[in-house]
């Protein structure tokens, strides 16, 4: 029989899967012997049980009473009880973190009896009074349905009367008028009344908490941060401890390092007399945990401590909630705290160098994704600009847009493309549509663990939060510096996550300090030491190679400047165009193979410089060029443009006989699918002397630069090639060429001749590809679309949003390899290929070569190496080296 509830004291860390990960971590805590209020933890497979069939397994009523009960015996109450009651809180906690998407009731167990129970036996009746209003609006909202407003309408209300905007200025009578007011709004709102057994609310808040896996912002989470739907959450059913109690009691949270910048050092917010999440809502200004350390030295004490010992365990940054219960602290949560790119770098090298971990691990811990975000662009430190306020780093970046102020208009002004600001006092779960679709996210309270700061920094959004000067005005529609400015709804604002700094107007953006570093700059920065680091030892582990793919030469200095081992892909149809269209168009109306000559030995020279210069940049190291791809027509104009300037013509009489020519030429090479039409290595069969001069600029310049003492290491590559009988037609062509250019010459050349793989039909007859091939380069883009069937620049933007939401593929196929499907097809053809020749060099230069689960897969399957733009190199080499380790 399946258990579905396990006590605290049963479980451990690497039970996520089942307790999840607030409960596999309150029972790890327990373990440890820490100050953790007991419980028990319904398990995710309940959870899961109970969505799929639409109520709770048999069994499951009958194991809660039980551990229940042993519950209340260890507390010495009863659930409820109307002298002396306990209370719990209902959890939820799923297996991956989901700041605040879920539910959770605390308090349950009081009713119109109970509280004054809980009044008389703590002898502090406002306490008994504010939890019982409390959990009637927690229980109100999520597990009644009503809408939080109309609970914070009538506090808001009867703050209003009292004249008083500070929730502590109430006193127990007012508490009490606000507890009636909350049950009358229950009962309106509901239709049925507040559910006074103390048992049936526990029953209800678990399913309550089973129905928020599915809520709409829950849903949006997880596919924001790509958590399966399928997990469920548990829930943790808690004894509570009370930080609403009075002034010597509060509620906290903390992490063990600084999450925005590394840092090392404690970092947390204090609130006295709050319960739960009062300390990240913003209600009131928290303060520091120094702070706490005057106000309660003894539990500040004991919190660092306990950090220490967490940190030391799960040798790892930890964050925490906490509460002090009357000068007695409780540990209510902790979990390996999220963190901005910034702070994961510098983490692990402290890590390592405080001993806790070893270089491999601290690889581990990093990853591509947060490396390419600390490319981004930061504000120009020259350039003019206004600072209108400073407020919290929260999560780091250089975000510009315009200021809006509730979710609803910034996601409608995203949508037609206008980058905005969230611009909030503090931000609640509802606003996550809005954050997701924002640039960046301001508020001006709460501290960098509020929710703001937290989801921000899940979602790698940049956020200043706390920014105090400012007078937000969401109903209005702006803000308000103190002594200053007024933004409103639409004006341009400028927010820097890494400083805090906000500004008015654009400001300019400059490269990052990382890249600065990448360009071979002397920089001296802690970040920088901590990403040099880590990239020296994933470039010592990794097995693959990193090309790049670039064009010219300039971008090959840079490529090679960021740690590129070649060229993986040098495309060559730019070199077609601008003023050389002519020349192209020439070639194409040629009558005859005399015109033809002309056209192509017209070209030659100036292809041969092209590659001289490339291969002068890459002088040492592999460059792989690849022959003329797209079809023709897109070097020739518009056939209708082209129409219209011979009809005008006509109409003045004048004569135009080589426009018409070209347009004959335009409607012969008319395709209705240019894109499975006449293209790739098709064209170099049809208009041989298209290839073959291509091949002879290559070589020439590449006995150019031998003759100046270069070591120049051209690989000419085919494109779309299907059979092999069309790769040995054009290689003996090439073969030709090479005698010729050698005799001519005298040099003697080494170069390699292989073909793209990016038809199906190549990558299922690989092995008879490879005999006449020396290497293949894996063209994933086009793979992906003639696997799929489909065209990406017609799909993008019409169904791919509808097949993302719907599930078809988790991600877009042209963003991370389908490697059920195309990455069958780079298998079969790797292991083909390799039996057939196994020497063969194999190699991907789609875009896929810079994607970091893509990496992974690439370097399983065996290629030696992955060809990416400049830029994505580093993360390239990054990811190469975490493959290695086998990191995920
Ligand atoms: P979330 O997952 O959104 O953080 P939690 O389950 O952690 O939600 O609970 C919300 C708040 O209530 C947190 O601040 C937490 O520390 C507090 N809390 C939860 N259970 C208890 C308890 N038994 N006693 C006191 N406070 C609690
Ligand atoms: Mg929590
Ligand atoms: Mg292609």
């Amino acid at each position: 029989m399946t258990t579905y509830v396990f006590d605290f004291a049963q479980g451990n860390k690497e039970q996520k899967d089942l307790l999840g990960g607030k409960g596999a971590n309150l029972a790890e805590m327990t373990n440890l012997g820490l100050p953790v209020p007991p419980g028990f933890t319904i398990t995710t497979e309940a959870c899961r049980a109970y969505l799929a069939q639409g109520s709770q397994p048999e069994a499951l009523a009958a194991e809660i009473d039980e551990h229940l009960a042993r519950l209340e015996e260890a507390m010495g109450r009863r659930l409820g009880d109307a002298e002396d009651p306990l209370l719990v809180s209902v959890r939820s906690g799923a297996k991956h973190s989901m700041p605040g998407m879920m539910d959770t009731v605390l308090n349950i167990g009081l009713n119109d009896e109970s509280v004054h129970g809980l009044a008389a036996q703590s002898d502090n009746p406002r306490f008994a009074m504010d939890s019982y209003r409390r959990l009637l609006s927690m229980f109100g909202s999520t597990v009644m349905g009503i809408h939080d407003d109309v609970f914070s309408a009538e506090h808001d209300e009867l703050k209003r009367r009292k004249d008083t905007t500070a929730d502590l200025d109430l006193d127990v009578d007012d508490l009490r008028e606000l507890v009636s007011a909350y049950k009358k709004a229950i009962e309106e709102h509901a239709g049925r009344p507040f559910p006074q057994d103390p048992r049936e609310q526990m029953e209800l808040a678990v399913r309550a908490v089973f129905d928020s896996w599915n809520t709409e912002r829950a849903v949006l989470y997880r596919r924001q941060e790509q958590i399966p739907e399928d997990d469920g959450t548990a829930v943790n059913i808690q004894a509570m401890v009370f930080g609403n109690r009075g002034m010597d009691s509060g509620s906290g949270v903390a992490f063990t390092r600084d999450p925005a910048s590394g840092s090392q050092g404690v970092y947390g917010d204090y609130l006295q007399n709050a319960q739960g999440e009062d300390v990240v809502a913003g209600i009131r200004n928290t303060v520091s945990l120094a702070d706490l350390g005057e106000l309660d030295p003894k539990s500040h004490d004991e919190l660092l401590g306990i950090m220490k010992k967490l940190e030391d365990h799960y040798r790892d940054m930890c964050d925490i909630e906490f509460t002090i219960e009357q000068g007695k602290l409780w540990m209510l949560q902790t979990r390996v705290g999220k963190r901005t790119p910034e702070a994961a770098f510098r983490i692990a090298v402290h890590m390592v160098d405080e001993g806790l971990i070893d270089l491999d691990e601290a690889l581990g811990r990093v990853n591509g994704a947060q490396l390419a975000q600390l490319m981004f662009p930061r504000f120009d430190e020259n350039a003019e600009r206004t600072l209108l306020t400073t407020g919290m780093n929260a999560s780091p970046g250089a975000a510009v847009g315009r200021a809006v102020f509730d979710w609803a208009t910034a996601v409608e002004w995203a949508e037609r493309g206008e980058d905005v600001i969230l611009v909030r006092k503090e931000t609640s779960p509802d606003d996550l549509h809005g954050m997701v679709v924002a640039k960046g996210i301001l508020t001006s309270r709460g501290g960098k663990t509020s929710h703001a700061a937290v989801v921000a920094r899940g979602m790698g959004r940049t956020c200043v939060c706390g920014a105090e000067a400012l007078e937000v005005d969401v109903h209005a529609g702006r803000f308000t510096v103190r002594d200053g400015k007024t933004v409103h709804e639409g004006d341009v604002i400028s927010i820097d996550g890494t400083t805090g700094e906000v500004f008015d107007g654009a400001v300019p953006v400059a490269d990052s300090l990382v890249v600065q570093f990448f360009e071979g700059e002397q920089v001296d920065d802690p970040l920088v030491e901590a990403v040099a680091r880590l990239m020296e030892h994933a470039d010592a582990q990794r097995r693959m190679q990193v090309r790049s793919n670039v064009d010219k030469a300039e971008d090959a200095a840079r490529a090679r400047r960021f740690g590129a081992q070649g060229i993986g892909l040098c495309r060559t149809e730019h070199m077609f165009l601008g003023e050389r269209r002519e020349l192209v168009e020439n070639l194409i109306v040629a009558d005859d193979e005399q015109g033809q000559e002309k056209a192509l030995s017209a070209l030659l020279p100036m292809q041969r410089q092209d590659f001289t210069e490339i291969l002068e940049s890459m002088d040492g190291l592999p460059v792989t060029i690849r022959l003329i791809d797209p079809p023709l027509h897109e070097f020739l104009p518009d056939l209708t443009d082209l129409s219209v300037t011979i009809a005008l013509a006509d109409s003045r009489g004048h004569r135009k006989k080589r426009q018409r020519k070209l347009l004959d030429a335009v409607r012969r090479l008319h395709e209705q699918n240019p894109m499975l039409g006449l293209r790739g290595v098709r064209l170099g069969i049809v208009i041989p002397g298209l290839f073959t001069m291509q091949a002879r600029a290559i070589l020439e310049a590449a006995a150019f630069r031998k003759k100046e003492g270069g070591d120049p290491r051209p690989e000419i590559m085919i494109p779309l090639v299907a059979s092999v009988r069309e790769l040995e037609i054009v290689k003996r062509r090439i073969i030709d060429v090479a005698r010729e250019v050698r005799d001519e010459t005298g040099v003697d050349l080494a170069f390699k001749v292989g073909t793209m793989i990016e038809l199906p039909r190549a990558a299922i007859t690989a092995d008879k590809i490879a005999a006449a091939a020396e290497f293949f380069s894996f063209g994933t883009n086009d793979l992906t679309q003639m696997t799929w069937g489909f065209s990406r620049d017609d799909v993008e933007a019409s169904f791919f949003s509808t097949y993302l939401q719907q599930g078809v593929f988790p991600v877009s196929p042209f963003e991370s390899l389908d490697t059920e499907g195309v990455g069958s097809l780079v298998r079969t053809a790797v292991r083909l290929g390799r039996e057939a020749r196994p020497d063969l060099h194999l190699g991907v230069c789609g875009e896929h070569g810079g994607d970091p689960a893509s990496i992974h897969f690439f370097d399983e399957v065996g290629l030696d190496y992955v060809s990416c733009s400049p830029f994505r190199v580093p993360v390239a080499r990054l990811e190469a080296g975490r493959s290695a380790l086998g990191g995920g």
